[in-house]
């Protein structure tokens, strides 16, 4: 297999898909060496049988807004690999989402779920419907839409969506309901699901806290303690919120949140009441981050990203592409000495040379954000056996799969310097274990 070709011809075969590519381009360049070390793999065309996804649905969704106009949107679906599990990915609702968004994040997650040692494939769908500016009822309708046209090629054992960007607790309420309004059974076929109905203890904190223990790992390799250490997050969705959280309890100071209007500073650090204060203003109330600067009096910088703010280690957390070549030599310069991914993709390649040879401890998402389809993969432990672990379970366990992700990258991706390459570490032992499974199940 030579990469540079196998990338060349997708790009030819699926025109416009650049995420998808770039995405592709990561795994491909940093698992090339191992794969041509298994020349079955090549004889049984197993690169282009994991690139191209099994299966695409793709739907329009019409509903009725508080106007009674008519609306449309587009719904997709994208099976990437059944290999090792039931397909598993979450939904996004954005104005921006199109094929090459969830094409790229559904190929990522098939080597996340990979390497969280639970038996998940990959999956990820969602629409180009925003819930921002939207009353709860158009919410509520919009999902049952969607659900409309999805059920029918989900299940508890085909294909379990879950949340992501625009989807949370409330949004995965109207699904789950229309679901099993549709097929009178009430099985765990969605996560992040209300405690009331099978969710989750600890899912709603699963990627931040996951993120903040994954990069406690990073840390120690070289001796290093987080407490006192200052942090920039991105975002202030549920990656972010649980991120700061953790962080704050493990005596870090956060100083920086933003929305896709702009970024706050807060050189004090954002504080547990502070903190509440977003949560409040975020799930609550629906606002924007700028209000935070009017309630505490700090700095709001609009249609800017927080990476000049200086910092110790960032931790994107908001959507693919936020930290570009300049933002990463901002970082560098400014003295940063790990970047940790809670979102996925939100490195640019360039950025993530530029943290590589400058020698930070960088975490590419698909192993420090894996703690969310984790916590998902218990929760459908929890709903088949029909059980409630309690906090301190999930937790536990969510800090083991953490550790061992952080230990397949360190066997995988430690280089002769003895420094560790943690994108070809999570690349190459996510890969090796969906290769083995398609070897073994024959030509599909
Ligand atoms: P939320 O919708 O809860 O929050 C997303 C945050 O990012 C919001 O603050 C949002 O601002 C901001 N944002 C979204 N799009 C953009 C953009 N184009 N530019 C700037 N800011 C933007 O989503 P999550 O917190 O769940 O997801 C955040 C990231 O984490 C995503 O990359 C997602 O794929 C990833 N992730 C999430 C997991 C989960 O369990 N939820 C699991 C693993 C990864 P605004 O409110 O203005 O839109």
């Amino acid at each position: 297999m030579k990469a540079e070709q196998v990338i060349d011809d997708l790009k030819r075969r699926f025109p416009n898909e650049p995420e998808y590519y770039q995405a592709v381009t990561e795994v491909l360049k940093s698992i090339e060496d191992v794969y041509n070390e298994h020349p079955e793999f090549e004889a049984s065309n197993l690169i282009e049988r994991l690139c191209i996804p099994d299966r695409i649905h793709s739907f329009r969704v019409t509903w009725v807004d508080d106007k009674g106009k008519v609306q449309t949107n587009m719904g997709y679906r994208v099976q990437h690999s059944n290999a090792i599990g039931p397909y598993k990915g979450g939904l996004r609702f954005h104005a921006s989402v199109n094929l090459s968004i969830l094409k790229f994040l559904a190929f990522e997650q098939t080597f996340k779920n990979s390497l969280t040692t639970l038996p998940m494939g990959g999956a990820k769908g969602g629409s180009d419907f925003s819930p921002r500016g939207k009353s709860n009822a158009e919410v509520m309708r919009f999902c049952q839409a969607f659900m409309t046209e999805l059920w029918r090629n989900i299940g508890p054992d085909t294909d379990v969506p879950a949340g992501d960007i625009g989807v949370g607790g409330r949004e995965v309420g109207y699904l789950f309901g229309w679901y099993k309004k549709l097929t009178r059974e009430h099985t765990g076929t969605l996560t992040g699901k209300g405690l009331e109905f099978g969710g989750s203890l600890i899912r709603p904190e699963a990627t931040g806290y996951g993120n903040v223990y994954f990069l406690k790992h990073m840390l120690a390799t070289r001796g290093i303690a987080l407490k006192g250490k200052t942090v920039c997050v991105s975002g202030s969705g549920n990656v972010a919120q649980y991120t700061a959280e953790k962080l704050l309890q493990e005596g870090a100071k956060v100083v920086t949140l933003s929305d896709s209007d702009g970024y706050i500073y807060d050189p004090d650090g954002i504080d547990r009441a502070k903190l509440d204060y977003v949560m409040e203003l975020k799930n609550l109330y629906r606002g924007r981050i700028r209000e935070y600067a009017e309630q505490y009096g700090v700095k709001y910088v609009a249609g800017a990203r927080p990476w000049g703010e200086k910092c110790d280690i960032a931790m994107p957390s908001a959507t693919q592409n936020e930290i570009n070549a300049d933002d990463a030599l901002t970082l560098v310069n400014n003295g940063c000495i790990a970047v940790s991914e809670g979102a996925n993709m939100p490195s640019t390649p360039e950025a993530i040379k530029i943290f590589q040879s400058n020698g930070l401890l960088y975490a590419p998402g698909k192993a420090s954000n894996a703690g969310g389809v984790s916590v998902s993969g218990l929760e459908m432990t929890q709903n088949a056996n029909h059980l409630n672990w309690s906090s301190k379970e999930v937790d536990e366990k969510l800090q083991n799969i953490m550790a061992d992700i952080h230990a397949q990258c360190v066997k995988y991706g430690t280089l002769p310097d003895g420094s560790v390459d943690y994108v070809k570490g999570a690349n190459v032992s996510g890969f090796m274990k969906v290769a083995k499974a398609m070897m073994a199940q024959g030509i599909l």
